[in-house]
C-alpha cells in the first residue's frame, strides 16, 4: 500500500512494497522491528546507527496513530508544534539515513519457537536474530458513522494531545474508566464545561479519580447514555446527540470537542501463543523491554497502557534498541 505523505509516496518507496529478496542472506536481519510508530522508528534509528542490519515492517499505515493526528504541540524540539505525519516522516527519514530497510506490509504470522525467528508478511518472509514488537494499540471506537467524519475535527482519542486546543469550550468525554475520568479532570483545566457521558450509572474508574471528578464544579455526568451522533459543519464539531438507554430519551449537548475514552486494544493478535500477553492482550515485559522469549523485545503502547504518549513510546523504543544491542553482543561473544 502506498500512502500520500511526503517521504513515502515516490518511486523509491513503491519499490519497497514489493521487496522480495532473492536469497536467504538478504532476507536475514539482526533486528526485525514490527510496527512503525515512534517506538519502532526510534529503535531503528539506534540499531541501524549501531550497525545492526535492521528492517522495519511498518504495517499498512506507516507511522501509526500519529498519521491521523494533526498538530502535535508536546513533542520536545518543535517550539511551534509539528504535524503528526511530518513528525513520523522525519523519524522514518532519520532512520533510513543510517541504513534501515523500510517495508510497507502487514505481518501476518510470526514463529518465535525456533531460531532464527521467522516473520511472515502478505508477500514475503524474513528471519532475524532478534525481534522488536512495536505494533502499538488502537483506541476503541464508538462505531457510529459521524465519529469517523469528525475524527481530527474536534473528535479526539487523546486529551493530553489535544486538550489545549479546546480552551473555554464545552467538552464531552465518553467513558467511565480511569482514562475517561483522568481526561475529564485534565480537560476541565481548559474547557468551559466537561460532560462525561457514560453508558451505565456507575463508574469503573478508581475511587480517587471518581472523587476528584465529582468534586470538580466544571464536570457533570450524563448517566446511562450513549452518543448516537456527532454533528457540526463538517469542519468542526458543534454538538452531540445522546440517548438515554433506559428511557430512550434523546437530547443534544453543545460541544466544541468530543473525547472518546473507552479503552484501547493492543495490536497483538498475531503474537497470541508466541509471547506472554496479559489478560487485556498487552505484551508483558520485564527487566526493561524483554518479553518471556529470549531475543524478543517490546516497546511502546503495545505494552504501555499507562502513559501512551509519542515521547514515551520513543523512549521505550530507545530502551529496546539498547537492550537488543546488548543482548546480541552478549550472544555473539559466547
Ligand atoms: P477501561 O478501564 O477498559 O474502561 C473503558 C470504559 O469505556 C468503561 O467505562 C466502559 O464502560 C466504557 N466503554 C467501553 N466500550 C464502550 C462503548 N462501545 N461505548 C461506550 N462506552 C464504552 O479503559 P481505560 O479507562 O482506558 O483504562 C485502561 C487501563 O488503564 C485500566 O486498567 C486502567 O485502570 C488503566 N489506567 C490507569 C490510570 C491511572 O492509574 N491513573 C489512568 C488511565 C488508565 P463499562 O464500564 O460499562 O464497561
Amino acid at each position: 500500500m502506498t500512502i500520500s505523505v511526503d517521504g513515502f509516496d515516490n518511486e523509491k518507496d513503491k519499490s519497497k512494497e514489493n521487496h522480495n529478496p532473492s536469497n536467504a542472506e538478504d532476507n536475514h536481519f539482526d533486528v526485525v522491528i514490527i510496527g512503525s510508530g515512534p517506538a519502532g522508528y526510534t529503535a531503528s534509528i539506534y540499531t541501524s546507527r549501531a550497525k545492526l542490519k535492521t528492517i522495519v515492517v511498518s504495517g499498512s499505515l506507516p507511522g501509526g496513530q500519529l498519521m491521523t493526528t494533526t498538530e502535535v504541540e508536546n513533542y520536545p524540539g518543535f517550539p511551534n508544534g509539528i504535524n503528526g505525519p511530518d513528525l513520523m516522516t522525519y523519524m522514518q527519514q532519520q532512520s533510513e539515513r543510517f541504513g534501515t530497510t523500510m517495508i510497507i506490509d502487514e505481518v501476518t504470522r510470526v514463529d518465535f519457537n525456533s531460531r532464527p525467528f521467522k516473520i511472515f508478511t502478505g508477500s514475503s518472509s524474513y528471519t532475524s536474530d532478534s525481534v522488536l514488537i512495536s505494533t502499538g494499540a488502537t483506541p476503541r471506537k464508538l462505531g457510529i458513522k459521524s465519529e469517523q467524519e469528525y475524527s481530527g475535527k474536534g473528535l479526539s482519542y487523546c486529551a493530553t494531545c489535544d486538550g489545549p486546543f479546546f480552551k473555554n469550550q464545552d467538552i464531552v468525554v465518553v467513558g467511565g474508566g480511569d482514562t475517561a475520568l483522568e481526561e475529564a479532570t485534565f480537560l476541565a483545566k481548559f474547557g468551559k464545561t466537561v460532560k462525561v457521558v457514560h453508558r451505565r450509572d456507575n463508574l469503573r474508574a478508581s475511587k480517587i479519580l471518581q472523587e476528584r471528578a465529582f468534586e470538580n464544579p466544571k464536570i457533570e455526568f450524563i448517566w446511562n447514555s450513549s452518543i448516537i451522533k456527532v454533528t457540526g459543519d463538517y469542519k468542526k464539531v458543534s454538538s452531540v446527540a445522546v440517548k438515554n438507554m433506559n428511557t430512550a430519551e434523546e437530547k443534544n449537548l453543545e460541544a466544541g470537542g468530543v473525547f472518546v475514552a473507552i479503552g484501547h486494544e493492543p495490536n497483538t493478535a498475531i503474537f497470541k501463543g508466541q509471547v506472554d500477553l496479559d489478560e487485556k492482550g498487552y505484551v508483558i515485559v520485564q527487566n526493561g523491554t524483554k518479553t518471556n522469549i529470549d531475543g524478543v523485545f517490546a516497546a511502546g503502547d503495545v505494552h504501555d497502557f499507562k502513559y501512551r504518549q509519542a515521547i514515551t513510546a520513543a523512549g521505550f523504543g530507545c530502551m529496546a534498541a539498547l537492550d537488543i544491542e546488548k543482548w546480541l553482543s552478549e550472544k555473539r561473544s559466547k
